[in-house]
């Protein structure tokens, strides 16, 4: 899951992008609306929070053009106390929740799990396929009564993988939404880490198999 923050006040960025980082999000942050665009217009993202006072480009001006774009990515606004007409110009852009600061973290993670639930975004705590469980707090992958911890990049792909289970993953989804840039040199890379997943599959004893599908990609499915 890749979350964009787009926040000028560069200490409350940072401590969002901390918070969400330790949700086991990847998270990239731009301090000005300019970068914002640019970083949201790569579609990669499955949410952002987007502040409406910002330098170069405000808020609201990001928001519309995106949604003139196509790019339907959930967005949640942030607002000062006094930018009530804001807030309501930003849900008639097309904004799909607002925050007024200040605002506790905890309240930030809430609104964000509801927001890509509404959006049929999947954010199950501990997502499951056939035998095996992701367990989200403790980033390991568990099988019965065996369990092995998967580092942040496996952790990724094995949740794009539960997530799009039944369907094909292709090495492009996983360049995209894991290192967040288009560029070949990155797909051996996919490889190399479907390779550590399969061997801790086998390691956890998970009749789960991750099936190559032509070079397209990759597809979770039980043994046969
Ligand atoms: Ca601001």
């Amino acid at each position: 899951m890749r979350i964009l923050v787009v926040e000028d006040e560069i200490g409350l960025a940072e401590a969002i992008g901390a918070v969400l980082r330790k949700e086991k999000y990847e998270v990239d942050i731009s301090n000005d609306g300019q970068s914002g665009l640019e970083n949201a217009l790569t579609d990669v993202y499955d949410c952002i929070i987007l502040d409406i006072m910002l330098p170069k480009m405000n808020g609201l001006d990001v928001l519309t053009y995106l949604r003139v774009k196509n790019i339907e990515t959930p967005i949640l606004l942030l607002t000062a106390k006094s930018e009530v007409d804001d807030r309501i110009k930003g849900l008639d852009c097309g904004a799909d929740d607002y925050l007024t600061k200040p605002f506790s973290m905890g309240e930030l993670l809430a609104r964000i799990r509801a927001m890509l639930r509404r959006k049929g975004i999947f954010t199950d705590i501990n997502p499951k396929f056939l035998d095996i469980t992701l367990d989200m707090k403790r980033g390991e992958l568990i099988c019965n009564e065996n369990s092995v911890l998967l580092g942040r990049k496996e952790f990724q792909m094995m949740e794009l993988l539960i997530s799009n289970a039944g369907k094909i993953v292709t090495k492009e989804m996983f360049v995209k939404k894991i290192w967040g840039y288009d560029d070949d040199s990155e797909y051996n890379n996919v490889e190399v880490y479907i390779s550590f997943l399969r061997k801790k599959l086998a390691l956890i004893h998970s009749t789960v198999q991750i099936k190559t599908r032509r070079s397209i990609g990759y597809c979770l499915d039980g043994a046969k």
